[in-house]
């Protein structure tokens, strides 16, 4: 009985104490201290403390604790401003987690990219602010969504009638919250758009402070084009333009990647706000078809053009192929082979089939390492992942494969280009900086052991040296695990 009691009153203590330390997460700040910040403003790494209140960052520096604070020790860690993904497709797949972006420091995600989004924008930005993701989400709207919308039969230019819908849609996509238009000139419908159509759309974007960004009409033989297109886009709409995952992407053009970053400096001499984005892998995700420009899918020598020029059967990875699921994973070397015929036959063969049975995608290298980082040097360029859940590795290894490969670039430098650069390329504001008044969006990490583990075999691979990530001032992954907190917020233009 009075063991009983004890145990009883001992209890009571017990909850007491529990009490108490709850009372610590509604203290009105929290102290992250004993922490290296490397701010993203390219001030050298300083030993030093953040404090938080609410979602935002009100002090950084040294600063003593006050009764205030509920502390958090960063035992010495880095930490950085949240990394910034001005182009992803983390939003893929039915009930994303976000932990690919998540796991690899990224706090905020760009979506809406290549040309397709959801629609209307509004209705799906309303319901991830009424029922909060673990990130925060902008989007672009698509321009081949927008066309889609006004014309049934699309393999042609748009007349001006239809130029007028489409208009109509954007003001309502942009109203709704979309932060400008995204182009997918590569892909159906936009590649039988006329660049005037494009120009005729994006003078719209300028009421609102949109930006246009775009998977240009070709990152191989006609990429010279293509980008001559996007100035051209920029100039007379006059609104800022971002290229998508900038690359070089045809044999003919690597070791050339500055003299591309010098005719980007003329435009922006000339006035076009230009900008680009950059993943730091050599081999690309897309379709089978994206290497027929002239969609002349029964052109054997356009096979092997694709096949010798533009990447080679054993660099393309069949990465999924619903007509046949048994390719899947294996290169188109390796079916030719068990096929018993000629890889650009066998190519051919293969988007036949999915003409028939939709539904594929495939890996393919196409790029140098010293393109990547060259084009990642220019100071108009930022990082970014162009990844998904699954498939690529770049979906959970963009980021930390980026730092530690770039290790002979200072890592305030590299940083920017992981934050402020992207939040300045797609003009937000208050995001991807250590700074009072912004976010509290932040990554503590390991500089030593951070680096990708996602590879082609085993894509999902979370990264390693990523301790702590914060968005909106909570802790949403903890050493390996998602927290189950979801305190994104929606990003709207304006
Ligand atoms: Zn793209």
């Amino acid at each position: 009985m009075y063991q009983a009691e004890t145990l009883k009153s001992l209890s009571v203590v017990f909850f007491f104490i529990l009490l108490s330390c709850d009372t610590n997460h509604i203290k009105p700040t929290i102290l992250i201290e004993n922490v290296i910040i490397v701010d993203g403003q390219g001030n050298k790494p300083s030993k030093g403390s953040i404090r938080i209140k609410d979602d935002k960052i009100v002090a950084v520096g040294q600063i003593v604790a006050s009764k205030s604070d509920s502390i958090i020790n960063g035992r010495g860690w880095h930490v950085s401003p949240g990394f910034i993904d001005s182009h992803s497709h983390h939003d893929s797949g039915r009930a994303p987690t976000y932990e690919a972006a998540l796991s690899q420091g990224i706090t905020t995600i760009i979506i809406g990219q290549d040309g397709f989004s959801r629609f209307p924008i509004g209705t799906y930005l309303d319901t991830i602010q009424t029922h909060p993701e673990p990130i925060n989400i902008a989007s672009y709207t698509g321009h081949n969504t927008i066309r889609l919308k006004v014309m049934d039969d699309y393999k042609r230019e748009a007349n001006g009638t239809e130029i007028d819908s489409m208009k109509l849609l954007l003001k309502q996509e942009m109203e709704g919250g979309a932060i400008g238009l995204s182009t997918g000139l590569e892909y159906d419908p936009g590649i039988y758009s006329s660049t005037e159509e494009v120009i005729e759309l994006s003078k719209e974007l300028q009421a609102y402070g949109g930006r246009y960004i775009s998977h240009m009409r070709s990152e191989d033989v006609g990429l010279e084009a293509a980008i001559e297109e996007i100035i051209k886009i920029g100039k007379e709409a006059d609104v800022p333009v971002q290229i998508s995952h900038f690359k070089l992407g045809r044999k003919g053009l690597w070791g050339k990647a500055q003299e591309f970053i010098n005719r980007l400096n003329e435009a922006r001499k000339e006035g076009v706000e230009i900008t680009a984005d950059v993943y730091p892998y050599e081999y690309w995700s897309s379709t089978m078809t994206v290497l027929f420009p002239k969609r002349d899918f029964d052109n054997i020598e356009s096979a092997r053009f694709a096949l010798s020029e533009l990447t080679t059967p054993e660099g393309m990875i069949i990465s999924s192929f619903n007509a046949d699921t048994t390719y899947e994973g294996k290169t188109l070397a390796e079916i030719a082979d068990e096929r018993n015929q000629d890889p650009a036959q066998t190519y051919l063969d293969l988007i036949a089939m999915s003409i028939e049975t939709p539904g594929e995608s495939i890996i393919a290298k196409s790029m140098t390492k010293e393109d990547i980082y060259t084009l990642l040097s220019w100071e108009h360029a930022n990082l970014c992942s162009d990844g998904s859940p699954t498939g690529h590795p770049r979906g959970w290894g963009s980021f930390p494969r980026y730092f530690s490969e770039a290790k002979d670039i200072p890592i305030e430098e590299r940083i920017i280009k992981m934050t402020s650069q992207a939040a300045q390329n797609i003009g937000i504001g208050n995001i991807g900086e250590i700074k009072p008044g912004y976010f509290a969006d932040l990554v503590l990490f390991n500089p030593e052991t951070l680096k990708d583990k996602a590879t082609f075999n085993e894509s999902s691979q979370p990264a390693e040296g990523i301790i702590q990530v914060w968005v909106s001032g909570k802790k949403v992954y903890d050493q390996g695990r998602l927290t189950g907190i979801k305190s994104g917020r929606v990003i709207r233009r304006g």
